[in-house]
């Protein structure tokens, strides 16, 4: 089955017709906004009836707040009375109930990794879950020396088996009187930019390579002080990466610093917090009424490539509450030329996102003043080159800012994709001012054969001569079309859930396999 959430959403007057994360939002009742929420949580309510007081939880004691009048879960080892939360949950009551009683953390990871529910549930903390001692598991090595569990629900750390472990990066260190550098050996054959993920702030040095779905880690505290640009080179072929840093003193380093927690760790990339580095508001632009671009300078101590198809989380403080959410970055254009400017440009990452005129997050991102700062965090995303590195027809269909995983995607068909015969953008708005970057789309379309741009606006002007409508087989048949009886093709999809689950079956049923459309989620 194609990963895309079975729920229909939502109030069909609402702005935002959508999930904000993978799944379907419901349609809340007034007043049970996430803004609602964060109030409700400042207002001095008990929201544990504990008094404030925290207890140790045994399982016994969790499974008997099992219902919907009383409601605990338990995440990561921490216990949250979650009954007063009920009603403002974007997923719906049904989906909050399928933890009740019980440790919540994997279906959690499933559907909201990113979301910060320490910050959002802080006032609902009933306390941890007792701790139970057990033995060391025999797997676990030096990478986790935890020998005790809480009650079996602290998340696992994942080690791999005695044969992968060959597949584990190393790392070495030396130095000059002025240079410290650091050479991780990958162990993979094409190691590029986008799989290295550096930052240093003060002492603190992360370094987080990506091996397919894996991630190995490099995390201490220095010995000493660096300075903050620091230089990185990749040997792609031998999969070697050097971090050469420069000393602030000239002083000789005898250890490279102290390990922090997760140093020297190689796991699943979906067991590791998402991290985030503050990056500088630099510019901000009219792209139509009411969507922006963004343009945030990462820090000198940062290197980091959002690679084709994957987003980046922005968190921000909201009325004392951490919010987290998705966005795609963009190119600052639509390049003609068929050069990547991320090779020119990779101190910036572009961000072209619509404001809601009631959305909490987006409302927070339009007051932010150039020079003010914003958290943001690694890449994530499903989506891989490869899926197109293949094909001889490229869809894209796109519904309002779903046009934004496709800017990055048309760019990267028409510049390195040599098979590709047919690139057509099928792309959904309402009216015509709501069209992003349509002079762009339609020069490129100008400038080059293979690309074709379709727009269908399900309210548009009287005086719109083009498509409307809105998504429908008989649409799909009529614009998604192989080139040849046996062509290659890739079909990506992208806009509000509904739009894309209707999409995705309706591709399916017009004979399209599995593998032939890409649905992009959170
Ligand atoms: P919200 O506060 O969530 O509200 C938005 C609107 O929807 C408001 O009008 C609100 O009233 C209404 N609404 C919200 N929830 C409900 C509900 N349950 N019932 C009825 N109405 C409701 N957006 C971009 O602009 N650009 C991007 O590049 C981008 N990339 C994304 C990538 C991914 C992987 C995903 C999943 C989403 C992406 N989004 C993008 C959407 C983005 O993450 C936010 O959802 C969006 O910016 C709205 O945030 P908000 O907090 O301002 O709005
Ligand atoms: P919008 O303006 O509300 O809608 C764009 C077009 O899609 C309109 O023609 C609209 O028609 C149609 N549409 C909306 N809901 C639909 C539905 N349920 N079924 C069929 N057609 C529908 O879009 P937007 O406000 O820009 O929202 C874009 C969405 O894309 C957001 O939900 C965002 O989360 C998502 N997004 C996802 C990703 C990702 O990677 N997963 C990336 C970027 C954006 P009508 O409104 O006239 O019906």
């Amino acid at each position: 089955m194609l990963n895309v959430p079975p729920q229909a959403f939502p109030a069909p007057s609402s702005q935002q017709r959508a999930a904000a994360g993978g799944r379907a939002k419901v349609p809340l009742k007034p007043g049970r906004s996430l803004m609602d929420w964060i109030r409700l949580t400042k207002s001095g309510k008990d929201m544990t009836g504990l008094k404030g007081r925290l207890i140790e939880v045994t399982e016994d004691e969790l499974a008997k707040h099992n219902k919907k009048e009383d409601c605990w879960i338990c995440i990561r080892g921490f216990v949250y009375n979650v009954t007063p939360y009920m009603e403002y949950h974007p997923g719906g009551e049904d989906e909050l109930m399928k933890a009740a009683g019980t440790d919540g953390t994997d279906l959690f990871d499933q559907v909201h990794r990113w979301v910060n529910y320490e910050s959002m549930l802080k006032e609902c903390l009933v306390g941890r879950m007792a701790v139970k001692p057990i033995a060391a598991p025999k797997e676990i090595t030096s990478v986790c020396e935890e020998k005790k569990q809480l009650n079996g629900m602290l998340p696992e750390k994942k080690v791999l088996s005695g044969a992968s472990k060959d597949l584990t990066p190393s790392y070495d260190w030396f130095q000059t009187d002025s240079l410290i550098t650091i050479v991780i050996y990958t162990k993979q054959k094409d190691m590029n930019a986008e799989l290295v993920i550096l930052d240093h702030e003060d002492k603190r040095l992360r370094g987080e390579i990506i091996v397919d779905d894996y991630s190995y880690l490099l995390e201490v505290d220095l010995d000493h002080a660096v300075e903050e640009d620091m230089a990185v080179n990749i040997a792609e072929k031998v999969g070697k990466v050097e971090i050469i840093l420069k000393k602030k003193d000239n002083v000789h380093w005898k250890i490279l610093g102290q390990p922090l927690e997760s140093h020297n760790t190689f796991m699943k990339r979906t067991d590791r917090g998402l991290f985030y580095r503050k990056c500088k508001l630099v510019l901000k632009t009219e792209v139509t009424h009411d969507t922006k671009l963004f343009c945030l300078l990462l820090p000198e101590s940062t290197h980091l490539r959002v690679p084709t198809g994957q987003h980046v989380y922005l968190k921000q403080i909201i009325a004392g509450t951490e919010v987290v959410k998705p966005y795609t970055p963009v190119l600052p254009f639509l390049p003609l030329d068929f050069k990547e400017p991320s090779c020119h440009d990779s101190a910036h990452i572009y961000l072209m996102i619509k404001i809601y005129s009631c959305g909490l997050f987006t409302q927070a991102l339009d007051h932010l003043q150039i020079g003010d700062c914003i958290s943001v965090s690694n890449p994530e995303g499903s989506f891989k080159k490869s899926q197109v590195q293949t094909s001889e027809d490229l869809f894209l269909l796109a519904a309002g800012t779903g046009f934004t995983p496709m800017v990055k995607l048309l760019n990267f068909a028409l510049t390195e994709v040599s098979c590709l015969r047919t690139v057509k953008l099928i792309f959904f708005n309402r009216t015509e001012d709501d069209i992003l970057w349509r002079n762009q789309l339609e020069q490129l379309a100008l400038k080059d054969q293979r690309f074709e741009i379709q727009f269908i606006l399900s309210q548009p002007k009287k005086d719109w001569v083009g498509k409307q409508g809105m998504i429908s087989s008989s649409l799909l048949s009529e614009f998604v079309k192989r080139s040849r009886k046996d062509s290659k093709v890739l079909i990506c999809i992208c806009g509000p859930t509904p739009f894309t689950e209707q999409g995705v079956q309706y591709l399916k049923d017009l004979g399209y396999s599995q593998e032939e459309v890409h649905p992009f989620t959170a």
